[in-house]
């Protein structure tokens, strides 16, 4: 297994599969225009699956098919039984948000997807209008019934908490979980690439979720992640049993036991979210690289890893968003939509 320098494993990839999305999430696409990454750039399932064999060679285990909205890219169903059938691959996940599941949930569950996760970030489909500029709550909810109904369980679901908009939406939102068989993240807004509108004071911390929960639920305990150290979210209990999860990558960054990295549609690989660029591994693969050379690459980048991202975030004083527009227009790749969250 390889290690960077402050001995984390390369467990596990998030493979973006297109930049492209069909909402406009305040937090992550609010902007008018996009620059898109150009279309011959962008990674065949051949290639994909080519590289995730490289990865799963050097230990990766567990691999997240996300986007941009990764339903929008055509026949994913093809992708997902290709990486399902690769040896070694214990863990075959995607983030969505559900606008086109029910249709697919089905088709992806007989390719061997294994977990899926939705992004549901307010129940009232008026506050999806301002919050995403979409009237489509309906399909999401419609998603994630396919998505059960499919056997995907427990379905996770993923809510960015944003001060003002939707944080008063947290107990709801895990009463919903509940009668889902499913169970709710709670992730702080993050000053991300795409984040264009950030400031601390529409995070929500973890400590005011739970304080605020606490009043509502009573005593709340935190769950055990013995048997999943790297994962980013802290599970809590309520008092009667229901669990959720919070990801505090903003006032509590997990930088130290992350293991995760990103490989964006036309193939660049993030070794932090909050990195500045990738390797450009879609050119040693159209180069004609070996898999030894590609594998060569990896191992080396890897090693050398010694990123912080979040947790270097910490200590910006005056913190705002990380990028302006003008930034992110000249590097598409420093976007949050072709990242892949
Ligand atoms: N389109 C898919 C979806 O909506 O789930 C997958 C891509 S999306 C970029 C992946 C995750 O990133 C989503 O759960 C989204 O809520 C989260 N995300 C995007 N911008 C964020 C931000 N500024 N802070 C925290 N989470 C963010």
């Amino acid at each position: 297994m390889v290690r960077d320098t402050l001995s984390r494993p390369l467990g596990s990839l998030r493979i973006s599969v297109t930049d492209r999305c069909n909402l406009r999430c305040r937090y992550c696409m609010p902007e008018q225009e996009y620059v898109w990454l150009p279309k011959q750039s962008i990674l065949t399932f051949e290639e994909i699956a080519r590289l995730a064999r490289v990865f799963v060679a050097l230990g990766v285990t567990k691999l997240r098919l996300t986007g941009g909205e990764p339903l929008l890219r055509h026949d994913l169903p093809a992708l997902s039984a290709m990486l399902a059938q690769i040896p070694g691959v214990q863990d075959l996940a995607m983030t969505t948000n559900g606008l086109l599941l029910a249709k697919q949930a089905d088709a992806l569950r007989r390719a061997g997807l294994r977990r899926v996760t939705v992004s549901l970030d307010t129940l009232r489909p008026e506050r999806m209008r301002e919050l995403a500029r979409s009237d489509r709550h309906a399909d999401v909810l419609a998603g994630i019934a396919a998505a059960r109904a499919a056997g995907f369980a427990p379905l996770k679901l993923n809510t960015v908490v944003i001060r003002g908009a939707n944080d008063d939406e947290l107990a709801d939102l895990i009463e919903f979980a509940r009668g889902q068989g499913s169970e709710v993240r709670f992730i702080e807004y993050m000053d991300v690439g795409g984040a264009t509108g950030w400031s601390a004071e529409q995070v929500v911390s973890q400590r005011e979720m739970l304080d605020g929960l606490s009043r509502r639920y009573g005593p709340i305990v935190p769950v055990s992640s013995a048997d999943d150290p790297a994962a980013p979210a802290e599970r809590f209990r309520l008092p009667d049993g229901t669990t959720f999860g919070i990801i505090a990558s903003t006032t509590a960054p997990f930088c130290r036991s992350c293991d995760r990295s990103r490989l964006t549609a036309d193939g660049t690989w993030l070794l932090c979210l909050y990195a500045e660029r990738g390797v450009d591994l879609r050119e040693s693969l159209r180069s004609g690289a070996s898999d030894e050379e590609l594998r060569e690459v990896v191992t080396q980048a890897w090693t050398a890893r010694a990123d912080r991202g979040a947790e270097e975030r910490l200590s910006v004083a005056q913190r705002g968003a990380l990028y302006k527009i003008d930034a992110l227009r000249a590097d598409p790749r420093r976007e949050m939509h072709t990242r892949g969250g």
